[in-house]
């Protein structure tokens, strides 16, 4: 049975890590006209509404999104990150009719609201989710919604199909997809051991289809007893990909036995000039998210750290 709800996690610095690579490689797909094909195989509820309960449980976006949401203008580089968080807003404020502003943080964007900013008519998106209730959400969170969200949608042609179902099986039925270029995300919860292995075959699969796709993996960084990140990279570095960057960002120290302290993104067939672009945003995001313990906040440091590498470069 699946647990994991992100609404919880929303907006935290994984989410920044990962949208932020998200909005990078979709802002260098819309460089050229011609179409490209997004799919989220995880996609989750699309969006989150920072006030509910849930999210403020642990309030997770304090520590993730909130300090850069709150400086936004020393941080040029996410500027197609921070409008799409802006477009979304202002699409639910107007949906609410309040008079909020969107420079107000009262909504973050899922992956889905992220790609959703990025695609043009000529784009395409397919969204897939396995959880009952999440795929409803994000049903309702992927419709029109307002007036002006109406004019702004249907100016940007039709909507996401979204598939209840497996996304790793699903991605497998759609490759290769109809328009040749685009970015294929991968977001598992990783709450079942298996999903690890599953990432492996499927992208040994996904290679055999569509060798040319750009694919972003994302995974957790846990503590020392259980983390799989080493045995994942090498295991995806022999899967036919000839390129494959990544990126890395931890914001506290690594536990032995319990807790995540950052997470990675790994991306296959990266475009141009993305790592030049992460080598510039990873210290300034382990600068801004290190989370200190008071120990280190008395000898004012912090245990955040980056890393870049290629793990194959052909
Ligand atoms: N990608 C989303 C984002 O960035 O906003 C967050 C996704 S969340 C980390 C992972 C989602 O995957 C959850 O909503 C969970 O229900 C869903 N899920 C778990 N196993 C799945 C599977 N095999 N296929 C599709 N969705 C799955």
């Amino acid at each position: 049975m699946l647990s994991y709800r992100h609404a919880f996690h929303a907006g935290n610095h994984a989410d920044v890590l990962k949208h932020a690579v998200q909005s990078l490689i979709l802002a260098s797909l819309t460089v050229k006209d011609k179409g490209f094909s997004y799919i989220d195989t995880h996609s989750g509820a699309g969006g989150y509404a920072l006030d509910h309960e849930w999210t403020q449980k642990k309030s997770e976006y304090l520590t993730g999104i909130a300090p850069l949401w709150q400086a936004r203008e020393q941080w040029p580089e996410l500027a197609g990150y921070f409008a799409a968080i802006s477009a979304m807003n202002s699409a639910m404020n107007s949906a609410m009719s309040t008079d909020d502003s969107p420079e107000q943080l009262d909504f973050y964007p899922g992956s889905p609201k992220v790609a959703e900013y990025f695609k043009r008519p000529q784009d395409s998106m397919t969204l897939m989710e396995l959880h009952n209730n999440e795929v409803e959400l994000l049903r309702e969170n992927m419709a029109p919604q307002g007036r002006r969200a109406r004019e702004h949608y249907s100016a940007r042609s039709k909507g996401p199909t979204i598939h209840h179902q497996d996304g790793f099986a699903g991605l497998i039925g759609l490759l290769p997809p109809t328009l040749k270029r685009g970015l294929v995300l991968i977001d598992p919860p990783y709450e079942l051991k298996e999903d690890y292995q599953t990432v492996v075959e499927t992208m040994a699969q996904a290679h055999k289809r569509w060798p040319i796709g750009i694919y972003a993996i994302w995974y957790p960084l846990l503590a020392k007893d259980v983390d799989r990140s080493g045995a994942l990279k090498s295991a995806l570095t022999n899967s036919g990909f000839k390129d494959i960057l990544c990126a890395e960002l931890s914001v506290s120290e690594q536990a032995q036995d319990f807790g995540m302290y950052g997470s990675g993104m790994m991306i296959l067939n990266p475009p141009w000039k993305l790592d030049e672009q992460l080598k510039q945003l990873l210290p300034r995001l382990a600068e801004t998210l290190g989370q200190a313990t008071l120990e280190q906040e008395l000898a004012t440091k912090h245990a955040a750290a980056w890393n870049l590498e290629w793990l194959k470069k052909a």
